[in-house]
C-alpha cells in the first residue's frame, strides 16, 4: 500500500483515542528503528515521546523480535492455568528487581486493568472498600481506572464509583503556599492527606493509589520526604499503598521503579508499558509477601483470558534482559543529565517556560503566559484554540515527535537515546519555544 492509501483506510474505519474525529491526518509509518520512523515518502521523524512513553528500548530491537519469534515455534498461548515457562520466568524476573517485601505478579494486559486489580487485590485483602488517589493523575481509561484518574479524562465515566476519593497532589510549582523547603512540604501535603483519611474513616481505606512520579499530568516530582510521609499513613491503619508504576518504571527515572528514588516500599505495584515496550502488549501487579500469603487461603478473585500471554512473557524476559544487557540505566542518567541542563537552559532563555520538571528521561516544560503570575498558557481542562496543538505541530514539523497535556510539553524519549541525538533534537524544542514567546508577547 502507499503512505496516502494507509492513512485514508485508518481514517475512514479507525476510531481514534482522544480524538474527535473530523480532519484526522495520522502520519502513515514505513519503517522504524531505534529512536527514528520514517513514512513512505522517506521523510524521518524522531520519536521524543517514545510513542506512549512505553517503547524504552526503542524501535526494532533485535532480541526482543528473536524471542518473540522463538516463542510462536513452542506455542503462541497457553492458559493461565497451564504452567508456561516465560510466564513462570518473566514474574520471577520481576520480582527479583522488585524490592525483598514483594512476592508474586499477577499479570494483565496493559496498565489500565494493571490498576483494576490492584485495587481489587487491596479490597479482597482488607476488606475494605474506598480507594484514595489524587487529582492530577491518569490510572487508565476503564471503568475502574478512569475512576482512579483525577484530570479530565475520568469526567466521561461520571458519576464515579461510590468511595473513590480524590486528594491533591504535592505539585509545589503550582502551590500558594511558598515552602521554605521540600521537607515543608511534603510535610504539608502529608499531614493533608492524613487528615482527609481521617474524615473519610480510615478502617473504610483500603488503598491510596499514586503515580509514583505523575506521568502525562506533567511529571510532577514529589517533594523529598513526601512518599515516605504517605508510606507512614498506609502503616499507621493498615491501607495498601499502590504505586502506579506503569509509566514511570522499567528504567525511565535513572532507576528501575521510580518509587527507588524516595527508599520507600509499596504494599503492592501496578506496572506495564516498559515491561516489554509494547513488543507485545503486557501489564501486572505485583504484590507482597503478605498479601501472597493472604491469597493462599482466599480466592483471587481476579481473571483475564491473556493473563500472562506467553508471546508479551517472552518479549517481557527479553527486554528485562536486554536492560541489564545494555546497561540501560547508565544510559538514561548520561543522558538525562544532558536533558536536564538543556532543560535548565530553556527555562532561563524563554519568558513562556513557567518550569521545568526532569528525572531521568522523563520530562516536562510547563508553558505559562506569564512568569510572575504562572498563568497557564492555556486554562485547565481546555484549549479551544488548539495552541498546544499548534505547538505540538511545529515540533512535528521540525521531526521532533511528542504530545502536549494541558500547558505541557512532554519529553520523554526511548531510554536509548545518546546525549548527542539529546542535544540535536533539544535545539528544536529551543527554536519552536521562540515562537511560544512570540505569542504570549515576550
Ligand atoms: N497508569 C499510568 C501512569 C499511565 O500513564 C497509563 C497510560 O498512559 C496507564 C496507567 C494506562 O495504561 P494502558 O494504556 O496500558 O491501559
Amino acid at each position: 500500500m502507499t503512505g496516502e492509501e494507509v492513512k485514508n483506510l485508518q481514517t475512514k474505519y479507525v476510531l481514534q483515542s482522544w480524538a474527535k474525529q473530523k480532519g484526522l491526518n495520522p502520519i502513515p509509518i514505513a519503517k522504524a528503528e531505534g529512536i527514528y520512523m520514517w513514512d513512505f515518502d522517506g521523510n524521518r521523524y524522531t520519536d521524543m515521546s517514545s510513542q506512549l512513553v512505553n517503547l524504552n528500548v526503542g524501535h526494532g530491537n533485535k532480541e526482543i523480535n528473536e524471542a518473540i519469534k522463538a516463542q510462536t515455534e513452542k506455542y503462541c498461548y497457553i492458559s493461565p492455568a497451564y504452567g508456561s515457562e516465560p510466564r513462570a520466568v518473566l514474574a520471577k524476573k520481576i520480582v527479583d528487581l522488585m524490592p525483598d517485601n514483594m512476592a508474586k505478579v499477577f499479570f494483565t494486559n496493559g496498565g489500565a486493568d494493571a490498576n483494576e486489580n490492584a485495587i481489587k487485590i487491596a479490597r479482597m485483602y482488607t476488606g475494605r472498600n474506598k480507594i484514595f488517589s489524587r487529582y492530577r493523575s491518569y490510572h487508565g481509561s476503564t471503568f475502574g481506572a478512569g475512576n482512579l484518574t483525577g484530570e479530565p479524562r475520568r469526567y466521561p465515566l461520571e458519576p464515579g464509583i461510590p468511595g473513590f476519593v480524590k486528594f491533591f497532589d504535592p505539585y509545589v510549582y503550582r502551590e500558594k503556599i511558598n515552602f521554605e523547603s521540600e521537607k515543608a512540604a511534603a510535610d504539608y501535603y502529608v499531614s493533608k492527606l492524613r487528615e482527609q483519611i481521617i474524615y473519610e474513616g480510615p478502617d473504610s481505606v483500603a488503598a491510596i493509589v499514586m503515580e509514583t512520579i505523575t506521568g502525562s499530568n506533567g511529571v510532577i516530582i514529589p517533594p523529598e520526604g513526601y512518599l515516605k510521609g504517605v508510606r507512614k499513613i498506609c502503616d499507621e491503619f493498615g491501607i495498601m499503598m499502590i504505586c502506579d508504576e506503569v509509566m514511570a518504571g522499567f528504567g525511565r527515572t535513572g532507576k528501575m521503579f521510580a518509587f527507588e528514588n524516595f527508599d520507600v516500599k509499596p504494599d503492592i505495584v501496578s506496572f506495564a508499558k516498559g515491561v516489554t515496550c509494547g513488543y507485545v502488549q503486557l501489564g501486572g501487579v505485583c504484590v507482597s509477601q503478605k498479601i501472597a500469603d493472604y491469597f493462599e487461603d482466599h480466592v483471587l478473585s481476579c481473571g483475564l483470558t491473556y493473563s500472562g500471554h506467553p508471546l508479551a512473557c517472552a518479549a517481557g524476559c527479553a527486554c528485562l534482559d536486554y536492560y541489564e544487557s545494555a546497561n540501560i540505566l547508565e544510559n538514561v542518567n548520561k543522558s538525562g543529565k544532558v536533558l536536564g541542563e538543556t532543560l535548565e537552559e530553556l527555562k532561563k532563555k524563554h519568558p513562556c517556560v513557567g518550569d521545568v520538571r526532569y528525572i531521568g528521561l522523563f520530562s516536562a516544560i510547563e508553558l505559562v503566559k506569564d512568569r510572575e503570575t504562572k498563568e497557564p498558557l492555556v486554562s485547565y481542562g481546555k484549549d479551544p484554540e488548539g495552541i498546544m496543538g499548534s505547538i505540538i505541530g511545529k515540533l512535528k514539523a521540525k521531526g521532533f515527535m511528542t504530545y502536549s497535556h494541558e500547558n505541557m510539553i512532554l519529553v520523554t524519549p526511548p531510554l536509548i537515546i545518546t546525549e548527542e541525538q539529546v542535544r540535536e533534537e533539544m535545539e528544536k524544542v529551543d527554536e519552536v519555544l521562540n515562537d511560544v514567546d512570540a505569542m504570549i508577547g515576550k
